[in-house]
């Protein structure tokens, strides 16, 4: 599968098939049944099989029965990085989604190959920026005279294409990790800040760590002419957010916040930064995942913590920290559902094709694309 620039029309996910999409594809072959009671030793049979020519990566929001298989687990960056540390492995099995499967590609020789088990496990909030939506906005600040004093900064949640963009516009990748050191950077290098593909991760670093005001950011809204923005706007704002969010930690709401500590007295209330701003308001403690895992960690025993993150990942740091007790944010349940897309079957038709010499579902970035994403990449691994 090779990226292109095209738009992307609307797809029910795992409706239709549009292959240079995140979302909406869908997943041909034989799969085994899900009722398979030999499917965990199938999957391990495979593994070893493969032996050292497999590498398999695992994204903590990933099921439990798949999670058990992934020879390391992390966030997005970190499961990329680990991936461009194992030059030996030929077969890099990619458990978590689209965009970050393209990534490893992006940052692996090309020997590599990169296979994501269900095509269909896209990301909305990527699918929010399309590469043509943010051709577009930047003819739209163009004429506004303010292109060439905006920055543009991706977060490592948008597609490859939208990642070139950047580094080809002398912009960035961050994560929610170093988000704050890339808006740093960002604005030496220029006056304002175009931040895709998520308006609050932007929104909350600009204003809870930057000091920047909600006044200095505006939302540029790809479905509107100018962005729904006067060119006034456009030339008094700091900030230009991309209107898009993760479906996951939008749901998340202040009044969850003002409920969990009404019910449970004394709790913690520990949030990621996708959260809306007023959620992340009223939290406690704010940061990536990886920050989550570490908090809980370091936290005392018999604590209580509300989480607002994505619930596999919730669900397991209650099982990793039995003295202490650990509760979704929400009442309701709430999964990622293009994540959980990533289930047994799907690993074990990945494992079982590559073992007998087939490779399925291999992500591919486009040499082009891969040199001006690595660029804005490599621009936030030189952040100080
Ligand atoms: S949790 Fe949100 S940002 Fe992460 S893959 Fe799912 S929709 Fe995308």
């Amino acid at each position: 599968m090779v990226v292109t620039t095209t738009s992307l029309p609307l797809f029910v996910l795992g409706q239709g098939v549009d292959p240079h999409s995140e979302r909406g594809v869908d997943c041909p072959g034989e799969l085994p049944p899900a009722s398979d009671p030999a499917l965990v030793a199938r999957a391990r049979k495979a593994k070893e099989a493969l032996g050292d020519r497999l590498f398999v990566l695992g994204h903590h929001y990933q099921r439990d029965e798949v999670i058990q298989f992934a020879d390391v687990t992390g966030d997005s960056f970190k499961l990329a990085r680990e991936a461009a540390a194992r030059p030996e492995a030929e077969f890099i099995v990619f458990c978590g989604v689209h965009f970050m499967a393209e990534s490893a590609d992006i940052l692996t020789s090309e020997r590599q190959k990169v296979i994501l088990p269900d095509l269909a496990a896209g990301c909305s909030m990527a699918d929010m920026a399309t590469f043509d939506q943010v051709e577009e906005a930047w003819e739209v600040l163009e004429d506004a005279g303010i292109a060439g004093v905006t920055v543009p900064v991706t977060y490592m949640n948008s597609s490859a294409d939208i990642k070139a963009f950047c580094g080809r516009h002398g912009g960035a990748v961050c994560t929610s990790s170093n988000a704050k050191r890339a808006l740093d950077w960002a604005f030496e290098q220029g006056e304002k800040v175009l931040f895709l593909p998520d308006q609050h991760l932007g929104r909350n670093t600009a204003v809870l760590e930057m000091g920047l005001s909600l006044d200095d950011c505006v939302v540029y809204n790809p479905h509107r002419p100018n962005g729904g923005l006067t060119d006034e706007q456009l030339r008094n704002a700091k900030m230009i957010l991309w209107r898009g969010h993760c479906s996951v930690h939008g749901r998340f709401t202040a009044e969850n916040v003002d409920d969990v500590r009404a019910r449970v007295p004394g709790v913690n209330v520990l949030v990621h930064p996708e959260c809306r701003h007023e959620v992340v308001t009223k939290a406690d403690y704010v940061g990536s995942t990886e920050y989550i895992i570490k908090q809980l960690e370091a936290a005392p025993a018999g604590s209580t913590w509300a989480v607002g993150t994505e619930l596999n990942l919730v669900r397991r740091l209650g099982t990793m920290f039995p003295d202490k007790t650990v509760m979704f944010l929400e009442k309701t349940v709430c999964y990622c559902s293009t994540m959980n897309r990533i289930d047994l079957p799907h690993l074990v038709r990945s494992l079982e094709s590559l073992a007998a010499g087939q490779v399925v579902n291999q992500i591919t970035v486009d040499p082009e694309t891969t040199h001006w994403a690595k660029v804005a990449l490599d621009r936030m691994l030189a952040l100080p």
